[in-house]
């Protein structure tokens, strides 16, 4: 079996990891930590999870196998290279952290440890993406030549804390929502980002001057454009991801989500046609891919590199939105 500890008394653990962890016939959770021993007892009450801590070293030093960080982003690098250290595979909920180059060193760590590093990019999970993916490898839409994904929410006042206010803890829409963008981008296209335009938005969410808005113009390897659009303030825009090719176009609606739902049209000159998809919940498809990877079969949906990926991506986003002026993206892998 796989014993996780849960590094962060979080939301998104409650709401979908820890069903996630135990929907795998040999996943169990051990621990959890928080930074208030408090916190970690009531959590650990209320999810039914054995042992509470409140200190890393208590965690590594508890019988598991593998973590789930899921705390704020300043503290993911930390956590991660400690966990790497003590032989833990590590899920690393996105961005991994502040910066691309931090965000490599936990590469480089997990690489010399032996041990697998995930990143928690669920979209990559999604039928819908899977199928799209496999609609543009097959040839379905010819050459692709643009995208579109439509990714602007409304955060729900449940989660209006340090995503609108804290820029030291990782904060604002671009390291939230653009990260994932940017990584089902290149999963559903199957190629790599290498340049990007941002515009910014402060629309009156988020404080302390971080963005609650983005939009963003890619220019992908083989030279597709795309453009995206994330946002914490758009109540009714609803969701999407198009990609549009030579011989025919995707419209996928509804799929830039943490549940398995949306629908997947095809349109070319033979009409139009619904894409058929499974409905696996997303976060339990990542975390059996992870335990395979522990097993030595194959690697985790997203991996390491991949999170490196989305985040010199994100950074680069900022930095264009910044400086007026469009920017390369070079995760230096
Ligand atoms: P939360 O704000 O729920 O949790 C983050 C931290 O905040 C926790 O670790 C906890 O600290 C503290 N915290 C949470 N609730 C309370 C509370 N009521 N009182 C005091 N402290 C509290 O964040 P999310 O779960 O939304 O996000 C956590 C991470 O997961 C981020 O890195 C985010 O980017 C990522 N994420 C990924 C998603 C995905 O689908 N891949 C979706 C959502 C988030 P402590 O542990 O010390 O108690």
């Amino acid at each position: 079996s796989v014993r996780w500890g849960l590094i962060g008394a979080s939301t998104i653990a409650r709401q979908f990891m820890i069903n996630a962890i135990r929907a795998q016939a040999d996943g169990e959770i051990t621990a959890v930590m928080s930074s208030s021993q408090e916190r970690a007892a009531s959590y650990a009450q209320e999810n039914n999870i054995p042992l509470a801590v409140s200190t890393l070293d208590a965690l590594l030093g508890a019988d598991i196998d593998a973590v789930y960080i899921s705390t704020t982003n300043e503290l993911h690098l930390e956590q991660a290279l400690a966990a790497i250290k003590a032989g833990k595979h590590v899920l690393c909920e996105k961005p991994l952290a502040l910066t691309s180059a931090d965000a490599r060193k936990m590469v480089a760590a997990a690489k010399a440890a032996g041990v697998v590093l995930g990143t928690n990019h669920h979209l990559r999970n999604a039928g819908a993406h899977r199928a799209m993916h496999e609609a543009i490898a097959a040839g379905r839409i010819g050459k692709p030549v643009a995208a579109r994904v439509f990714h602007s929410v409304y955060l729900p006042e449940s989660l209006q804390g340090w995503r609108i206010s804290k820029p030291e803890a990782g904060g604002g829409v671009v390291l939230d929502i653009t990260v994932h963008d940017a990584d089902t981008l290149r999963f559903v296209l199957g190629d790599d980002p290498v340049e990007i335009s941002a515009f910014t938005q402060s629309a009156g969410m988020a404080n302390s001057g971080l963005e609650d808005g983005a939009m963003c113009i890619w220019r992908f390897k083989s030279g597709v454009i795309a453009q995206s659009h994330e946002g914490f303030t758009t109540k009714f825009a609803g969701t999407g991801f198009e990609v549009h090719g030579s011989e025919g176009s995707l419209f996928a609606s509804n799929v830039m989500t943490q549940k398995p739902v949306g629908s997947v049209l095809l349109r070319t000159a033979q009409g139009e046609q619904e894409l058929s998809f499974d409905r696996e919940d997303l976060y339990t498809r990542s975390l059996r891919q992870f335990h395979a990877a522990i097993r030595g079969e194959g690697q985790p949906s997203a991996t390491g590199e991949d999170g490196v990926w989305s985040l010199t991506s994100a950074e680069a986003a900022l930095q264009s939105a910044k400086l007026g002026k469009a920017v390369a993206i070079d995760p230096k892998l």
